[in-house]
């Protein structure tokens, strides 16, 4: 097997275009079970991991408003340290991968390029609105997140091309995560879902992972929210609307059977999940307005 290891983002691109057959591998979390198993017999590896670019992450504009722009190379666990106060939905998401040692190896890019529905970090891209910058020696480009992936380990990247970072706004309000696993750690989604809150836009936002063939968004249900929330007096979240946002939730769902669940329980499950992670964003939210402190 070839094995190709370019140092600059330029080199990178170079390769890819002259390689097409070449799989590039970042943290190798799923690239290096799938050659150890015989799944994946690749004619050359692209290792990205000496491209200084892709472990870069930077911000433009101000600390709260601005967009972050997070190389494909960043690992979960500087997602969490370095991050967390602006993405705290994705945060969230990333501690819930693996173990620390994956944590460590792992990366963004990673879980988009391998496209699995279940993938922890989709669900809060999906909330948070990310785009991801694909690039090629052809130029570069930017994919909403929620077109990014068109299938069970398929994605809209061409031939030639690398992703190079996502691009997301910094968490205007408060944001949550929660998954379900067959056990604590170290575990697979059986189904994930973020939420979103953004009170100045008075919007909600969903990821749903492991809920269909690619990470979905449940659109009904975040006009429900954006509609019927209290969002000028923020009184407490009734249980009626909590309840309607969860129906419409396990609705957008098109889960399928597996070893993991089934498609009833996962639809019930994700139910259950926005049901609870919408009452934290918005007691976290209330907690936050000086008149409620
Ligand atoms: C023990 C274990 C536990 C795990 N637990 C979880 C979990 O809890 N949640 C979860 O979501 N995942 C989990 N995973 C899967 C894996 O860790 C994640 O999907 C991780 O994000 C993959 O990142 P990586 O950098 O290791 O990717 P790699 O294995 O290097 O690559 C994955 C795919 O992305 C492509 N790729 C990588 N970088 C680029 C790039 N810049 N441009 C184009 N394509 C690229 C590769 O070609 C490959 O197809 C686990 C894996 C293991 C082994």
């Amino acid at each position: 097997m070839r094995f190709l290891r370019p140092r600059s983002w330029e080199q990178a691109l170079q390769d890819r275009a002259e390689n097409p057959g070449a799989l590039p591998v970042a943290g190798g979390t799923d690239v290096m079970v799938e050659v150890n198993f015989d799944r994946s017999r690749p004619a050359a590896l692209l290792d990205l991991t000496a491209v200084p670019e892709l472990a870069e992450w930077s911000q433009s504009g101000s600390r709260s408003g601005g967009t972050l722009r997070i190389g494909a190379g960043v690992p979960y666990g500087r997602l969490v340290a370095e991050l967390g106060d602006r993405l705290p939905g994705l945060a969230l998401a990333a501690r819930t991968v693996g173990s620390p040692q994956i944590r460590n190896r792992g990366t963004l890019g990673g879980n988009l390029g391998s496209a699995s529905p279940a993938g922890d970090a989709l669900p809060p891209l999906l909330a948070g609105g990310a785009e991801v910058e694909l690039a090629s020696v052809r130029g570069s480009r930017a994919v909403p997140v929620e077109q990014f992936c068109t299938g069970p380990k398929r994605t809209v990247l061409a031939p030639d091309e690398l992703i190079a970072a996502v691009r997301v706004a910094p968490a205007t309000g408060p944001e949550q995560f929660s998954k379900i696993g067959t056990r604590n750690a170290i575990v697979i989604a059986v189904c994930a879902f973020a939420v979103a809150l953004r009170p100045e836009q008075r919007q909600v936002r969903t990821g749903l992972g492991a809920a269909g063939p690619t990470p979905l968004r449940a659109p009904a249900a975040e006009e429900l929210l954006a509609a019927e929330l209290d969002w000028d007096g923020a009184g407490p979240l009734s249980d009626g609307l909590a309840r309607r946002f969860g129906g419409l939730v396990a609705e957008a769902a098109n889960p399928i059977d597996d070893v993991r669940g089934t498609a009833d329980y996962r639809r019930h499950a994700l139910g259950v999940l926005a049901r609870r992670t919408l009452t934290w964003v918005w007691d976290e939210h209330r907690g936050r307005r000086p008149e409620c402190a």
